[in-house]
């Protein structure tokens, strides 16, 4: 059965779509069987998935059969997973995903607070993507939602299929400002769809070690979540920032770049985690 992470902020351009894409293409080139879920409309995610397989196999002309919303109208994800690389799959998303709230009013109906069936609705609502999602987990070891920079039904929909959330974060003013509205969703959606729901952990991204604001908001960050925190640190590194529009991740692109060995080491981090929170749930 799947172990489901999403990564997630409010903020946008924090890195949780890197994170998502190198975190899955790494775990997946350790041996696990991964799939990415793009659940953003921007399909950033899917861009760079689809270059990275195109490069890994340029004879290969890719053309999309269907994307997410198209599944999601048809109420079924099965046959939509595009192969990326071996153990990587991609569940691709389009620009007409942003149509997915519309699709639920119309699926479920459109309630308002006080009517006597809006918290039934609700939920069914906030649930609907993780009924579609559950065919798939048995196929895979790992998971990775990406998600878009808000805070709507799309993103809880991601927390209401996830075990855990994963925060990537930029140590500067004002990142700690939606964190508290993310920590407050999270602890109000465990209570009414999704009791094991967590805080996986907060990465800190696009780090500079010579700014003194990062330092003491990285600070800030330990005290307030403790070993949540990811020892790994990305930095911020021009490699990272230049590979897709190389067509390539960042590994092919420049395996020896800091950027490029920081996210192996989170990889290998966050097994870490998963591994000894097994364990600690099995005893
Ligand atoms: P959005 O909220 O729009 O979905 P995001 O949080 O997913 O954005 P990314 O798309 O991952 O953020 O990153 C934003 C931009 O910063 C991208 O151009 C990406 O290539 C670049 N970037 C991400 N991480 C780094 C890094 N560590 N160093 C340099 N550039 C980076
Ligand atoms: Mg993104």
């Amino acid at each position: 059965m799947a172990i489901i992470l999403t990564s997630l902020n409010y903020k946008g351009g924090v890195g949780k779509t890197k994170n998502t894409t190198l975190n899955a293409y790494e775990v997946a080139k350790k041996g696990y069987k991964c799939l990415v879920v793009d659940l953003d409309p921007q399909s950033n995610a899917t861009t760079v998935l689809i270059r990275t397989k195109q490069a890994h196999d340029p004879d290969n002309v890719f053309s999309f059969e269907k994307t997410l919303m198209t599944a999601v109208r048809e109420e079924s994800l099965e046959n939509l997973a595009v192969p990326i690389i071996e153990n990587l799959d991609l569940l691709p998303s389009y620009i007409d995903f942003a149509n997915y709230s519309t699709f639920l009013d119309k699926r479920f109906g459109v309630v308002e607070e006080g009517d006597p069936d809006y918290h039934e609705i609700t939920k069914q609502k906030i649930t609907y993507f993780n009924q579609l999602l559950t065919p798939l987990k048995e196929q895979y070891d790992y998971i990775f939602i990406d998600c878009p920079p808000a805070l709507n039904l799309l993103t809880v929909n991601a927390m209401s299929a996830a075990d855990s959330v994963l925060v990537p974060m930029q140590c500067e003013y004002f990142a700690l400002e939606g964190l508290t509205a993310l920590v407050d969703t999270i602890s109000k959606l465990a209570a009414v769809v999704n009791p094991q729901l967590k805080i996986e952990g907060v990465l800190r991204t696009m780090f500079d070690h010579r700014n003194r604001l990062s330092n003491e908001v990285s600070e800030q960050l330990k005290q307030y979540f403790g070993e949540k925190v990811y020892r790994t640190i990305i930095p911020r590194n021009v490699r990272l920032a230049e590979a897709p529009s190389h067509g390539t991740p960042v590994m092919y692109y420049d395996k020896s770049s800091l950027g490029s060995k920081a996210y192996l080491g989170l990889a290998g981090e966050l097994l870490r985690r998963e591994e000894q929170q097994q364990k600690a749930e099995a005893s």
